[in-house]
């Protein structure tokens, strides 16, 4: 299956300069859906998996779909001040400004087996605040999932470690 040819590029999205990937024409299309969930499932198989843990917003779509093919439960990452009960937050840098991330405190425990997916890696800053957050609640990371990999960015420099696996490079 060709996952890039179901993956839209919006030219000059959110900002000029950037080429977005739209991920929407991907999800809308049955067979491409379930494919690149089920390529990540294969990835995970062997990794006994306790959850998924996926960031807003993206990561929900991606992430839901694989923690339920695998037979486990999911756990959401999200912006500050969306999680009704309480949050460990995380602020980390950008390149220009810092950003925020919570998790239900409770919802990962010691030793816990943990696969972060989300649809895509680009400077590596989203996915190394989501795994800090989680090994501060003692969970292991076993594996970071993308659907896309935007390789000229390097984020895997910073994710030194850690098992990384994607479906799609650009
Ligand atoms: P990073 O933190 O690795 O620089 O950026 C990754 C995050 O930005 C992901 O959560 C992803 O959803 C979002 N993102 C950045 N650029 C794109 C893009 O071109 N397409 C999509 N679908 N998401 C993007």
């Amino acid at each position: 299956m060709d996952l890039k040819s179901k993956i839209r590029e919006i030219e000059n999205f959110p900002k000029e300069g950037i080429s977005f990937k739209d991920i929407t024409t991907l999800l809308k299309d049955r067979n491409a859906f379930s494919y690149a969930v089920n390529k990540i499932v294969d990835d995970l198989k062997d990794k006994e998996i306790d959850y998924v843990v996926g960031p807003e917003a993206r990561g929900f779509l991606m992430g839901a779909a694989v923690a339920y093919a695998l037979g486990v439960g999911f756990i959401p990452v999200r912006k500050p001040g969306k999680l009704p009960s309480k949050t460990t937050r995380l602020d980390y840098e950008l390149e220009y400004g810092t950003d925020s991330l919570e998790i239900h405190s409770d919802a990962i425990s010691q030793g816990d087996k943990i696969a972060i997916v989300d649809d895509l890696l680009a400077t590596g800053g989203t996915v190394r605040a989501v795994a800090e957050l989680i090994e501060s609640l003692g969970g292991e990371i076993a594996a970071m999932e993308f659907l896309i990999e935007l390789e000229d960015l390097n984020g895997r420099d910073k994710l030194d470690g850690y098992h990384i696996n994607s479906l799609v490079n650009y």
